[in-house]
């Protein structure tokens, strides 16, 4: 089993080995390159973050891989280095004047990462030197086996009706089956739009509001029998917050 590689390594090993890295970043910061300053830069690294940084409140175990991997995306996102992980940004040749910037911010996120993951995930990966290839190990272990979990979620979502729930009762249980949904599969984050995403993913964000719009709608009682329709006419079809909002009104008038 890939997650029980290197059982040997104890909790010593695994702080000493943070230890050297720490100190890798310790001697690459008094190195640093006039670009790495720019903050706009991918390479930039805030004299305060050190490595030990902990980025995110949730650590990796065996079952919450989803979870985990958009607390941890968001959170490089906002350190502007998801080019990292997704190896946009390849080491440059020892000779490139950005070698050491890079090995520095490489050093950073590996350990990061290592932070935000159980003692026996850690041990497992602690020898991966390289951002893009620990994310890709951690994605291909855990990333794997929800089928089941999301088909449950969504014969629980298709089932999902008002029945005696009040509307904001209702609401809520189908939005926490949507949230738990999109944890297993989200759309996948934008990398190329700036500030606002206007590709083809937000295009799938959008049918999939949709149609939550509509499941929504489709499992009111039918005393919204009328609301329901004329919502269902409108093009485009409102956002979800404010059909939920036109049910309430309907509701209470
Ligand atoms: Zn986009």
């Amino acid at each position: 089993m890939a997650s029980e590689a290197n059982p040997t390594i104890d909790l010593q090993t695994l702080r000493s080995r943070l230890n050297q890295l720490n100190q890798m970043q310790l001697n690459s910061n008094r190195n640093q390159q006039n670009l790495a300053l720019e903050s706009v830069s991918p390479y930039f690294l805030h004299p305060r973050e050190s490595l030990g940084t902990t980025l995110i409140a949730i650590e990796l175990e065996h079952n919450n891989y989803q979870v985990w991997e958009r607390a941890m995306w968001r959170a490089l996102r906002e350190k502007n280095k998801i080019m990292f992980i997704n190896g946009l940004l390849r080491r440059p040749t020892q000779e490139d004047p950005l070698f050491d910037a890079w090995e520095r911010c490489n050093t950073f996120v590996v350990s990061s990462i290592n932070h935000s993951l159980s003692l026996n995930i850690a041990k497992s990966v602690l020898w991966i030197n390289t951002v893009e290839e620990l994310w890709r190990e951690l994605k291909q272990r855990y990333c794997q086996g929800d089928m089941c979990k999301i088909a449950a979620l969504e014969e629980e979502m298709f089932a999902s009706k008002q029945g005696e729930l009040s509307v904001t009762d209702y609401y809520t249980q189908l939005k926490t089956i949507w949230e738990e949904l999109e944890n297993f599969c989200p759309v996948p984050n934008c990398s190329r739009c700036i500030d606002m995403c206007t590709c083809e993913l937000s295009i799938m964000r959008n049918y999939r509001e949709e149609s939550q719009v509509v499941r929504f709608l489709r499992g009111l009682s039918d005393q919204f029998a009328t609301v329901r329709s004329q919502i269902m006419l409108m093009k485009p079809i409102p956002k979800l917050e404010s059909v939920f909002a036109s049910v309430l009104q309907q509701k209470n008038s």
